[in-house]
């Protein structure tokens, strides 16, 4: 069973489907360490996506003659699970995993310090628990968050997010209908510290003015992500400056 393409995915007031402006991302929430088994972890929620990162790491390397003499082994593995998208997927791994398996790890690896780790591998886990558009974006967003979780000393902060190309209009951030029924789905990972992009691949067609166009878009949705890593990671590692919590204990104690 596919989705139908609907007749229209932008309305007259310039409204998409889901009720977004043409510069909006899908609402977005971050949660970090959620997995106890794993030195690392997070999950994001970006609209229907909802994904799993786990970092296990940096740990000695199997199999050893793998284990690089002057850097720690960077490994990631992109997985659908087979209920992440209507049709049952299969679990093995697709040429498409494959690749997005690679191309994620290729977005990451520029921001951590592997020199620190040598003979070591750190093993990323990305599950696609459940797909609409723009995975491999939610799955390094997230999974930045997730090295950052397991004490992974880094640059900064890797964020992604697309921009494309919908019935004539560039949009941010594009839903799995507006990437197959749209004319350009562009994804774009971002250092904000080095002002670098880690990433960027393009599907379909724009001109060179779109694509300038289509770039600034996606890094300024790249900032929001930014954002919300560091919001995640703060709610779990803020601690109570000296004081604050001897004052709430004092203060449970007078309820009680
Ligand atoms: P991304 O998820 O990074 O946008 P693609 O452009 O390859 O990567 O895929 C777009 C969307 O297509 C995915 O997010 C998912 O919703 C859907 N999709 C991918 N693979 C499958 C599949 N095997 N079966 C059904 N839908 C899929």
């Amino acid at each position: 069973m596919s989705q139908k393409k609907p007749e229209k995915l932008i309305d007259e007031n310039d409204i998409r489907l889901d009720g977004r402006k043409f510069n909006e991302m899908r609402p977005t929430k971050i949660e970090v360490g959620i997995l106890a088994n794993a030195d690392g972890s997070a999950y994001i929620e970006q609209g229907k996506n909802k994904i799993l990162a786990a970092v296990y790491g940096p740990r000695e390397t199997h199999p050893k003659h793998l284990a690089l003499p002057d850097r720690a082994l960077l490994r990631s593995r992109y997985h659908m699970a087979p209920f992440s998208v209507q049709e049952r997927k299969s679990p093995a791994p697709s040429r498409r995993e494959l690749e997005l398996s690679k191309v994620i790890r290729e977005s990451l690896e520029p921001s951590i310090f592997t020199e620190y780790y040598p003979r070591t591998s750190i093993d990323l886990f990305i599950e696609v628990l459940q797909a609409d558009g723009g995975t491999r974006c939610a799955g390094i967003t997230v999974a930045s968050v997730a090295l950052a979780d397991a004490g992974i000393p880094m640059r900064d902060l890797i964020s992604a997010c697309a921009a494309g190309k919908v019935e004539g209009r560039l949009v941010l951030d594009l839903t799995d209908v507006e990437d197959k029924a749209g004319e350009a789905d562009m994804p774009l990972a971002y250092q904000p510290s080095a002002n670098a992009i880690t990433l960027l691949q393009m599907d379909g067609m724009l001109t060179g003015e779109e694509f300038e166009q289509a770039v600034n878009l996606a890094m300024e949705g790249c900032k929001q992500v930014s954002q919300i890593q560091k919001d995640a990671l703060r709610a779990k590692y803020t601690v109570a400056k000296e004081g604050e919590g001897e004052k709430e204990e004092t203060e449970e104690g007078e309820e009680e």
